[in-house]
Formats: C-alpha cells, structure tokens, sequence
C-alpha cells in the first residue's frame, strides 16, 4: 500500500456516508500519487492527511418564516477547507439535495480550482437544503436575511468570500449582501457576484459560461480546429449553460439542445439563447416554455422528457453544465458512439468515475471541471482586486483577463500531464498542477 492509497482508505472509513466527497476525493488523490513520489519530503510533513480534512466546518440552523406566516427552519453550511494560498473562496448553494458530502465534496475541489487561476483564493463552500424554486422574492429574501444572521460570524473580506453556485444568482447575493451590509456597517468585498451597483464586476455574469468556452477553443486551437460549424450539446440552462450556449455561437458553433430538470430542448438549427435568457433569468420558468416563442409554421424545436436523455444526441462538443453526476457511464458510451470529439465539465463533477475513464479511454478531449470552470471563479478574483482598488474595469479589460487566464490554466494543465507522463490526460494535468500551488503554500507555513 503507498502512502496516497493508506490515507484514501482510512477517509473511506471515516466518511462512510458522504459518497460524492469520496468520488472527488478517489478522483483527486489517485491521480496525484506521482507528486509524492518525486516529493517524498510531503509525506514526512503529513501533508495528505492535513489536505483532506477540512480547516474549519460550520453547520448552522436558518430559521424563516413563510408567506403564510408559518416558521420553517433549513439546514446552512459552510466549510472553509483549506486557506493555504488566501482566503476561503467559493460559492454558495441553495438546492434541496445540499448535504455534507455536497458541500466537502464541491469544497475540495474548489481547493484545485482556485490555485489553477492563478490567483491567490483558498478553497471554500457553502450552502443550504433551501430551494428556492416556486418561493416568492419575500420568502427568499427573509431565507437570505437569516442566513446571512449566523454566516456573517465566519466570512471577511480576507477571510472568506462566498459568491453564487446553483440557487443563488444575483437576486440572492443581493439580499445576502444587504443583510452583512446592515449587521457589519461595511462595504466590503465579502459576495462576489454582486449587482454592477454596489461593486460587482463586469463580466462576472457571463465568465463561469465564456471561460468554458476560451479553454475549449485553446484546446480546439491546439488540434487546428475550432468552434466554427461545430455542433454543441449543453446540458441545464443555468447561469453557466447559457453563456457557454452564447459564447460558442458566438464563435461559430451551433448548440442543438439544452436542458432543466424536467427534460430537453432539441432543435436541429440551433437554439435560440436571447428566450432562454428570458425564460430562466426574468421568469424562473421552465425549458418546455421555449416551444411558446414560436408559433406553429415556426417550430422547428421539440421538447423531450427525461434530461439524461440529452446525452443521446450526436454532437462534436459536449458541455455537461447542470449538476453532478448527471452523465454516467451509459451516456459517455452513447457520447463516445456518436462520435463525440470534445467534452469540457461547466458543471462540478457531472462525470462519474466510470463516464469520466470511459471518454478518455476513448480518446476523447476531457477538460475536467475544476479548470474548464474555473473562469467564474477566477472572474470574482477579478472583482475583488477591482473592489479593494477601487476600480471598475470595463467589460473588454476584464474579458480579456479572463481569457488570458483560461488560455494559461489550458497550458499549465497540459504541461503538467506531459512532464508527469500522462500526455492529453488533463484530469491528472489539472490535479497535480492545481496541487502542487497549494502542497508547497502548506509546507512553507509548517503544521
Ligand atoms: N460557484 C462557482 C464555482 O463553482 C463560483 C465560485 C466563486 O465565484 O467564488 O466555482
């Protein structure tokens, strides 16, 4: 037994009822065991068992009342994972499926993501079992209110930014924003992803979807190819699916379907993004009301049940965008039957182990999450130089940023993998480079 595969197994043990934690975790350490035999000094150091613990965990109760006057009380959470390279950094989640294994498992790999940037953010994440769909704007700004109440002990603009993730968008971190703003009596940068108003950044908006986009089209540009004429699949139409959606039509590509929990929209022309937009910004609807903005002559779309099912249809690029593991080993077979050339990660995790060996056995160009994502995230660390310089960067400054920074992780991660042996394998590229930042900040600052 080596010493990565010794400390694999006794978190499996610990962390018995935390099954995605552990997925990230088996991904991220066996991946990383040739970092600790060229560094044996890290072992001596402890340096494994200190990174998979989390620094810090709070679990707080949120209490709230309903429009009908009724008291429910949700579960909140934040783990401030590992603080090595800067302060705690990562989103926030307000979905119904939020637990502990949710919240480490997204956390630890916020850990790799942040230090790909380039940036100085440690890993953080947070969260709650609330779901916003189908509350009114009251409910979720009384949910906000309270929450905010007990997260406002833990975060600091040096200490800890939380910002959006699922469920929360810029309505949330408004009022999760105005509730610091009144109990702390200061504008700090302390919720990325806030309104252009009161110290967001440009871009912000667009930059998790577009980064996607940039890190693709370097990896397309390195094969002389590009997004021109490609057919793309997106799954959910969130914040991130629809500016990969915008980005890569952008660029020449058509995306034929796009999905939400209820099932997908298929459209050999191309969906039409400005009407998702609508649907899911402005109105929190649902995809199917996509088919309402054509009438009959026109409609050339479909709805079709059951979201899995996206993975069906033949595409050259795939961007999996909704959530985790939502492409198993079933649809990576599928994809890689259809001829699949390219799949970037939007979402975290949306690949099982078993979809994720299945592609790149396959030969397909995998760009895991925690670098093809990272463009949201790199983009609030934008935000927060702007905020503390008091600065406003314009929208081409920041843009252009971003896509310098997408550009750099693409050849950070491909040179990673080439100097560890494991050309194109971009998973082991993005683990050990992302790991190394971070192992070396620890040692610096002893135990
Ligand atoms: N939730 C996003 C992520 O998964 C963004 C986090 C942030 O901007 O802090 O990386």
């Amino acid at each position: 037994m080596s010493y990565v595969s010794d400390v694999l197994e006794d978190l499996k043990k610990k962390s018995e009822n935390q099954p995605e934690f552990i997925q990230a975790a088996t991904e991220i350490l066996e991946s990383i065991e040739p970092v600790f035999e060229k560094h044996p000094e890290y072992q001596k150091a402890g340096l494994l068992e200190r990174y998979v613990e989390p620094e810090r965990i709070v679990i707080f109760r949120v209490p709230w009342i309903d429009d009908e006057g009724k008291v429910r009380v949700n579960k909140g959470y934040r783990i401030q994972f590992n603080s090595a390279i800067g302060p705690y950094k990562g989103g926030l989640r307000f979905h119904e499926s939020v637990n502990l294994s949710i919240i480490k498992f997204l956390g630890f790999e916020q850990i790799l993501k942040n230090s790909l940037t380039g940036m100085n953010i440690g890993g953080g994440k947070g969260g709650s079992d609330f779901n916003p769909k189908g509350k009114s704007d009251n409910e979720i700004m009384r949910f906000c209110q309270s929450f905010m109440t007990e997260l406002y002990n833990y975060i600091g603009p040096d200490t800890d930014v939380p910002a959006g993730d699922i469920g929360v968008g810029s309505r949330e971190v408004g009022f999760l924003f105005g509730q610091y703003n009144r109990i702390s009596n200061e504008h700090h940068c302390v919720l990325t992803g806030s309104g252009l108003e009161y110290g967001g950044s440009l871009v912000r908006t667009e930059a998790t979807g577009y980064g996607l986009v940039y890190i693709t089209e370097e990896a397309l540009k390195q094969r002389n190819d590009s997004f021109q004429g490609k057919t793309v699949v997106v799954s959910g139409s969130g914040n991130v699916a629809i500016y990969a959606a915008e980005k890569a039509i952008m660029l020449g590509a058509k995306v034929i379907a796009m999905s939400d929990s209820s099932g997908y929209i298929y459209d050999e022309n191309g969906i039409q993004i400005p009407f998702i937009k609508e649907i899911k910004e402005i109105n929190y609807g649902r995809i199917s009301e996509y088919l309402d903005y054509f009438d009959d002559e026109n409609l050339t779309a479909k709805f079709v049940e059951g979201s899995n099912n996206i993975w069906d249809l033949k595409c050259d690029i795939a961007f999996p965008c909704a959530t985790q593991n939502e492409l198993d080993g079933d649809s990576a077979r599928k994809l890689v039957s259809n001829n699949v050339k390219y799949l970037s990660e939007g979402a975290n995790m949306p690949c099982t182990l078993e979809a994720t060996e299945i592609l790149q056995k396959a030969g397909v160009v995998y760009l895991p999450g925690k670098a093809a994502n990272a463009g949201g995230v790199a983009t609030s660390a934008l935000e927060m130089a702007q905020r503390s310089s008091k600065l406003c960067w314009s929208f081409e400054e920041v843009d252009s940023r971003l896509k310098a920074i997408m550009v750099n992780i693409y050849h950070c991660i491909d040179q990673a993998a080439k100097e560890y042996g494991f050309e194109e394998n971009y998973v082991i590229g993005s683990n050990i480079a992302g790991f190394i930042k971070v192992a070396n900040a620890m040692m610096a600052q002893g135990v």
